[in-house]
């Protein structure tokens, strides 16, 4: 197999496989690197993997390697060489006590198929050897490469998903960025999972970085969130949901939002329903969306439907007072809660419709002309 690093990357490769098999362990290229260089794509991050103790590989290499953090119980560590960012993992194995939760270490330094099989698709589980003359060796037990030409999704066990859900929304975010498909046994299984998923120990540290990632690209977010309800993989959290894509297009466009991704990400996870507040007056909507941002008052829309929000949105939000306490202090006026009263004075008159009060100077003679000193 050829791959064509640029020198400074095949000299450190170079080196890396040398020290290996000084060290007695054997190093790999794995997952998406792997993946990638089989796509014809460039792989955007090193990751090796060690058949051993990536930990101890990497301080026998000394010097050479400049570490910059380390996950000592799943066998990580990042590191910089020559300024090129290189992460070491260990071979492990792993189980799944309960379905969805985070996975147990059961060893560090495992073989190379014991880590394989732990991997959540086909085409993520062909490692490449690498040898020290710079030959690479593919070794794929699992027909990923037959996977990656004909775009197909296949989990390596058939309780895959059941251990972990995520892999159903790491999937359909292949299936975005790649154009794959679930094959149809995984379609099955996936189905039969969402009928009755069991979510007593679910991680959902580890789904919401999921979602990250599958939301993380405003081009593909509302296909994401359109597969994520018309396919129901939201029943990997909740029992029910429900999501208008209109509305979130609208929505969307309503409060100029540019990342569509954080919205629908926020939308699914943080589920509560918004109660809209009532709210008496233009100042009690300014203060209470002062702290909302774009992002937060589109999805407080979407869930409440409370045109507050883009009262705020549209006449509220740039409104700002340019008087200071210490301005008023200046002015004469004493230290005290009298100044907090003044600032939200201003406040109020400068958030009604066709106010005159605009400017600094404004302000100053409003301050002057309504409160005595
Ligand atoms: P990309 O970075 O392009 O999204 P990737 O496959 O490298 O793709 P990572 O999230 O960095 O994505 O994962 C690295 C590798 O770790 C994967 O290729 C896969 O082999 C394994 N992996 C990641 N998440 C899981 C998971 N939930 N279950 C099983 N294996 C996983």
């Amino acid at each position: 197999m050829q791959i064509n690093f640029d020198n400074k990357i095949n000299e450190i490769i170079k080196i890396l496989a040398l020290e290996a098999e000084r060290f007695g362990v054997k190093i790999y290229f794995i997952g998406g690197l792997v993946r990638d260089i089989l796509m014809g794509k460039k792989p955007l991050d090193i990751d090796i993997l060690v058949e051993g103790d990536a930990i101890q590989f990497v301080q026998f290499l000394g010097d050479f390697v400049q570490i910059k953090s380390l996950h000592k119980d799943f066998g990580t560590i990042k590191t910089q060489i020559s300024g090129i960012d290189i992460d070491f993992a260990s071979t492990r194995k792993e189980k799944y006590p309960i379905s969805g939760c985070l996975p147990v270490v059961e060893k560090i330094g495992c073989k190379l198929e014991e880590d394989l099989i732990r991997r959540d698709f086909t085409i993520n589980a062909i490692a490449v050897r690498i040898l020290p003359t710079l030959e690479y060796q593919l070794i794929d037990l699992y027909n990923g490469c037959k996977d990656i030409k004909s775009g197909i999704l296949r989990v390596l066990h058939k309780k895959s998903y059941i251990d972990d859900p995520t892999r159903i929304l790491r999937g359909l975010d292949f299936q975005l960025r790649f154009n794959f498909n679930f094959c149809d046994e995984d379609k099955k299984i996936i189905k039969e999972y969402l009928k009755n998923p069991n979510r007593e120990g679910l991680s959902k540290d580890r789904v919401v970085l999921t979602l990250k990632k599958l939301f993380s690209s405003n081009e593909r977010a509302l296909f994401a969130l359109e597969e994520f309800y018309k396919k129901k993989y939201y029943k990997i959290l909740y029992d029910e949901f429900y999501i208008d894509v209109n509305k979130f297009k609208s929505s969307i466009a309503l409060f100029n939002v540019e990342d569509f991704g954080k919205v629908c990400l926020s939308y699914i996870v943080e589920i509560r329903k918004e109660q809209a507040p009532t709210l008496k007056n233009r100042f009690e909507i300014y203060k209470y969306f002062s702290n909302f941002s774009d992002v937060d008052l589109c999805v407080y829309y979407l869930k409440t439907e409370d045109n507050n929000a883009i009262i705020y949105f549209k006449e509220l939000k740039n409104v700002q007072v340019y008087l200071k306490g210490s301005d008023l202090l200046g002015m004469g006026f004493t230290q005290g809660k009298i100044i907090g009263f003044i600032l939200d004075k201003i406040t109020e008159v400068k958030l009604a419709k066709n106010s005159t009060v605009i400017s600094f100077e404004d302000e100053v003679n409003f301050v002057k002309n309504t409160f005595k000193l």
